[in-house]
């Protein structure tokens, strides 16, 4: 069990310390044993003074001659150290450091870190790590923590080394012995010890070795403990396969594809089960996510039970709202639609429909997870574009049922190692065939001087009756970034386009606004959209075709894709033109991946390799844990045995209270954060 006590413990930490040092996340000293080296100094490096070469990062070790005390400015006070090693001489140079005056002692040694300017011949260091020959021996390899201003490196590795030795104290392996030897792991203190102060660069990698094991372990045991606990939950809600929802099924204009039979198919089994289903569904963008989820939905309201679907924004939510009460009026299915934008009387009025039963099918955003909303019979749970969503917000919008069944559909492509750890609770369905038809976008990467050109191509596509989005990073121009924004181009375009009717939509608008503008759209009263990413998810307009997007090099790669989405849905052939004005080789090459593959999966592994999974995993709040040293970018190859290794613990000790498996469980409460903590108490 490694130490919850309090920072404060240790030696010169006080209250000023501790609140810098809460800002680097660490409270408690096992916090800070996690506070692992953002880099190493290799100071094997040595060299006399005679050697040193201007931009050297060495370690020379002299004898102080000569200390000298000085203001420098007015405000900079300054000292100077003369030193010699017998090859030469070598100025130490201190700023606003007086007190050192008093550490160094003329005719004593020390090793001096650090870089070296040689200037018409004058050699200096300013601001060397330095340490007395006398003092314990230096380790070759020195850590380099994340700092913020007012602690220093000197300051960390000093509480370090104290909180290590208190590790070493309370010495616990709490990974089984079995384990430890069949995947070669060194021990866990053995680990702490070498990540911070590692002896040699072989100890320094084994240290890695265990702790990046040990993070992947637990993080893709725990998802599986949850899944566990879900799934022997025996008091779900079964929806009989009996109700036929092929009478729905063939109001559609169009036949399913494979994938959307086959994922209708595994829904309906899931949900005919006594355990609730949890499972996610993952497909590209138009590959028919949300017929799947309306037969779904169809078949629980037939079977006398309430489900909802819960959308990210309003633009998408209300388009599925006004999608499924069409698609279900002949049916007798009674819709309702829940946002932040409802009148008071409004919500009252719906919210009361809900709670009586009034309503089978409740479509909305954030607000159906509103603590007054409340359900009569919940049996379903969707939500839309999960990636937008955490953890917690889908199981507290399944806390509206008694165990009802959760369908999380997700149109951000993720490699699927990824997938299955983010999503690791969940069973997975990919929609993974689009409906025939579709025509492949053709995108074209343009420089910033080709852009009338695309115009022209553009006026061409509304001359045909088409429609065409433009979409840009910014709102407003901004003062600090040479940045076509939504104001400027829309102005510009307003003109341009004439007579064509151009409209401007961005996240800063009313939603009654912003309503009012898709719907013009929709309807084809407005030719031209220019957008903020507020178009990112889920619209859908068939007649638009083409596609501009400024600057392309502040989009993700992912994002761009899913932007790209919103055409070709359609019969008609779509267009996408990338201005890319960004000057890297990164931003080049990302926008060449765009234009050479329309595969969301390919997409995603390359935005991965040239991103790393930051993206996926840093920003956005999915209830897992934070990786502190694991790069699943960089470890990817590890997961496979980690997870068979994490599914052979769980299948033999599924509740892990064996005495064997009782402290990982224990080391598992503390890594997931309060979102693991929640789905830890169901078992
Ligand atoms: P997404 O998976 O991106 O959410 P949608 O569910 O919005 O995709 O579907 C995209 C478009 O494809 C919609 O217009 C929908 O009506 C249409 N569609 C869905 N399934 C099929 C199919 N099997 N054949 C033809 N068109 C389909
Ligand atoms: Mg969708």
């Amino acid at each position: 069990m490694m130490d919850k006590q309090s920072i404060n413990m240790l030696k010169g930490v006080g209250p000023k310390k501790a609140a810098l040092l809460k800002k680097l996340n660490v409270e408690t000293i096992e916090d800070l044993c996690y506070l692992f080296p953002r880099t190493y100094q290799d100071r094997s490096k040595r060299k006399h003074i005679a050697e040193l070469v201007d931009g050297d990062s060495v370690t020379v070790h002299a004898t102080v001659l000569l200390i000298v005390k000085g203001r420098y400015t007015r405000r900079k006070q300054r000292m100077r150290l003369l030193v010699d090693d017998g090859t030469g001489k070598m100025e130490i140079i201190f700023f606003n450091a007086a007190y050192l005056a008093n550490i160094f002692v003329v005719g004593d040694s020390y090793d001096f870190y650090g870089k070296v300017d040689v200037i018409n011949g004058k050699v200096s260091m300013t601001h060397p790590d330095f340490t007395s020959a006398q003092a314990e021996p230096q380790a070759a390899i020195m850590p380099i923590y994340p700092l913020v201003s007012g602690l220093s490196q000197k300051d960390i590795r000093k509480w370090q080394q104290e909180a290590l030795m208190q590790l070493c104290d309370t010495d616990a392996e709490y990974l089984p012995s079995d384990l430890i030897a069949s995947h070669n792991l060194c021990g866990e203190t053995y680990a702490f010890q070498n990540i911070h102060f590692p002896q040699d660069r072989q100890k320094l990698a084994e240290a890695r070795y265990r702790l990046v094991f040990d993070e992947l372990f637990l993080l893709q045991l725990g998802l599986f403990y949850i899944k566990e606990g879900i799934a022997t939950q025996q008091n779900g809600i079964p929806i009989s396969k009996d109700i036929d929802a092929a009478e729905y099924i063939t109001s559609f204009p169009y036949t399913l594809t494979g994938a959307q039979q086959r994922t209708i198919k595994r829904i309906t089994a899931d949900m005919a089960s006594a355990r609730p289903m949890n499972r996610l569904m993952q497909g590209d963008v138009g590959s028919g996510k949300t017929v799947v989820a309306q037969v779904a939905l169809y078949r629980t309201a037939k079977s006398g039970f309430q489900g909802v679907l819960m959308a990210p924004t309003e633009i998408l939510a209300k388009q599925h709202y006004e999608n499924l009460t069409r698609s279900y009026k002949p049916f007798g299915i009674k819709t309702a639609f829940l946002s932040g934008s409802l009148t008071v009387a409004e919500r009252k009025r719906v919210l009361t429909e809900i709670e009586t039963g009034a309503v089978d099918i409740v479509i909305g955003t954030h607000a159906v997870i509103q603590p007054d909303v409340i359900f009569r019979n919940l049996a379903l749970v969707i939500t839309d574009e999960q990636h937008r969503f955490g953890v917690k917000q889908r199981m507290t919008l399944a806390q509206k049922g008694k165990n009802p069944h959760i369908l999380v559909m997700t149109a951000t492509p993720i490699p699927r190692s990824l997938a299955v750890i983010l999503y690791g609770d969940l069973d997975i369905s990919v929609l993974d065939e689009l409906p025939p038809g579709r025509q492949t976008i053709k995108t074209i990467v343009l420089k910033p001087s080709q852009r009338e050109e695309a115009y022209n191509f553009i006026f061409s596509q509304l001359e045909k009756g088409r429609q065409a989005y433009v979409v840009t990073p910014l709102i407003e121009d901004s003062e600090t970034l040479d940045i076509h924004s939504a104001e400027s181009v829309y102005q510009n375009l307003c003109e341009r386009f004439s007579p064509y009717r151009v409209a401007l939509l961005h996240g800063a608008m009313k939603q009654s606004e912003k309503d009012e503008i898709m719907k013009s759209f929709y309807e084809g009263e407005t030719q031209a959209l220019v957008s903020t990413v507020v178009i990112e998810v889920g619209i859908n307009v068939p007649n638009a075709t083409v596609m501009l997007i400024e600057n392309c090099e502040r989009f993700g790669l992912a994002q761009l894709h899913q932007l790209r989405g919103r055409v070709g849905r359609g019969s008609e052939r779509s267009y996408c033109f990338l201005i890319n004005e960004g000057q890297s080789d990164t931003a080049v090459q990302r926008a060449e991946i765009m234009a050479s593959t329309s595969d969301g999966f390919v997409i995603a592994e390359k935005d991965l390799e040239l991103r790393g999974p930051g993206e996926i995993f840093g920003s956005r709040q999915h209830g897992v844990p934070q990786l502190r040293i694991a790069d699943l970018s960089k470890h990817l190859k590890l997961l496979d045995p980690i997870k068979e290794e994490a599914k052979r613990v769980i299948v033999e000790d599924p509740s892990l209270s064996s005495p064997k498996y009782k402290p990982l469980k224990n080391k598992l409460k503390n890594f997931f954060p309060e979102t693991g903590k929640d789905f830890l108490i169901i078992t």
